[in-house]
């Protein structure tokens, strides 16, 4: 076996759902790729010999005990052209705010010196927030989405990137539209090409996404022809599904059936289709998504403010629906993954609790509805992992090694590092960037605090 690094740490990690598991001074061996090829604890056999091994050899990276390794985060939905309205104009219905905000500051990705500007500083700030993985909604403008593709690639994050299609004449402004449904498809077979040109080389990976905006930006053929190339060549698909009042019964209206029939019917569903939301899920659309395998990003703080509800993670969970978490700037104001973990576990307990205090208890919520810490933990990690069928999220043989190195001491450990339960506890509910040391992806340190 050939290793080429050990890492030596505490580490805590979701093996199961609901569980978290903590192992201390646990020794991982890295191949040359950065995937995990053993991970030992302190009463194995051979740990022990390895450890020794791994000093002579001088391919020990040891971390101590103020520090907490955590897997890296999958965002598994944000709009990277976005970020520099994050925080602004959450007061606007999802409509006013697509066509009064967000359009205009698409529109502006036309220009590759503001875009890479933008798209440099994203990076570089989900990185530093322990995103390690992102999917991303780039814009509409073909050579520019591309370029965020060169800069995740370069900077080390692994990426999943699609040029938005959005050619309906009457849900897009002038200004900000593909030219043609036929330019539409030409440009994104370009794009998704030429970001496979460039994962040739890039060690993490970077993957082409088919990406509709969502269906009131798209025509019919499009749609179609979309869902048809994502099935010819097995790419990835993501979009909004279901997001909120309006965009859910402006696809009844148009077409007389529901999102989720509406995207099936366009082969826009599969094992490899992530859709955002999803708060407005009935009961088909949720036996489609889980017949299909599609997943769901939830994005908890964005719902707040352009969902006029709360999606029942624990009901579409328990329908076998896999679920990660997504950022979703600027929809939600946080490029941090930590505050929509947060954020899950909160606006669960509100569902299960009911928000009228005028009602008996046992009207006011929806019963079974709240996700434990841990639950968000796996759907921050582990359940991004699954939505894009990658071994990501668990410190386990054959995984990735994506991690995120945690100062205790930044946080309000009194009485030293050596209860785990509230350890973990305190790492998830008070880290910020700051208490965030170093960030690797694939075995590699693509950050390092300099606080
Ligand atoms: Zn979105």
């Amino acid at each position: 076996m050939n290793i080429s690094k050990y890492i030596l740490a505490n580490i805590c990690h979701p093996p199961e759902y609901g569980k978290v598991e903590f192992i201390n001074h646990a020794l991982i061996g890295l191949d040359r790729s950065g995937i995990i090829q053993f991970l030992l604890k302190p009463t194995d056999a051979t740990y022990q010999e390895k450890l020794k091994q791994a000093k002579k050899e001088e391919r020990l990276i040891a971390f101590d005990d103020s520090k907490l390794i955590l897997p890296g985060f999958i965002d598994l939905h944000i709009h990277a052209p976005q970020w520099p309205q994050a925080g602004v104009a959450l007061d606007s219905p999802l409509y006013d705010w697509l066509d009064n905000c967000t359009f205009p500051l698409e529109s502006k990705y036309s220009n590759p010196e503001f875009s890479k500007e933008v798209y440099n500083n994203l990076v570089d700030t989900l990185l530093a927030h322990g995103t390690t993985t992102a999917l991303y909604f780039a814009s509409a403008n073909k050579n520019t989405s591309l370029s965020l593709a060169k800069i995740c690639a370069k900077k080390g994050q692994r990426a999943f990137i699609g040029k938005v299609v959005m050619d309906n004449p009457d849900q897009t402004p002038d200004y900000y539209r593909d030219e043609s449904s036929q330019s539409a498809l030409l440009e994104t077979e370009d794009f998704c090409k030429e970001v496979e040109k460039l994962a040739q080389n890039t060690l993490q990976g970077i993957y082409p996404v088919i990406t509709p905006r969502f269906i009131p930006s798209c025509t019919d053929s499009t749609l179609k022809n979309l869902g048809e190339l994502a099935q010819t060549h097995n790419y990835y698909v993501q979009s909004h599904c279901s997001e909120s009042d309006w965009e859910d019964s402006y696809v009844f209206n148009r077409f007389g059936k529901s999102d989720a029939e509406m995207l099936k019917s366009f082969g826009l569903l599969g094992p490899r289709s992530i859709m955002a939301h999803c708060v407005k899920l009935d009961t088909t659309g949720a036996n489609i998504f889980a017949e299909t395998g599609t997943s769901i990003a939830h994005c908890p703080i964005s719902n707040a403010y352009f969902a006029n509800s709360v999606l029942s993670v624990a009901k579409f969970q328990r329908l076998g629906i896999n679920i990660g978490l997504g950022s979703d700037i600027s929809g939600g104001f946080s490029p941090s993954i930590y505050d929509n973990l947060r954020q899950a576990v909160i606006v669960s307990r509100i569902l299960e609790d009911g928000v009228d205090s005028s009602l008996p208890s046992e009207k006011r919520g929806k019963a079974n509805s709240r996700i434990t810490l841990a639950k968000a933990f796996w759907h921050a990690t582990v359940g991004g992992g699954q939505a894009l069928k990658l071994k990501l999220g668990l410190f386990k043989k054959d995984y990735s090694f994506d991690a995120q190195v945690i100062d205790l001491s930044t946080l309000p450990t009194y009485g030293g590092f050596d209860n785990q339960d509230s350890l973990w506890q305190k790492a998830l509910y008070l880290t910020n960037s700051p208490s965030i040391k170093a960030v690797f992806v694939q075995g590699k340190k693509v950050y390092q605090n300099q606080l």
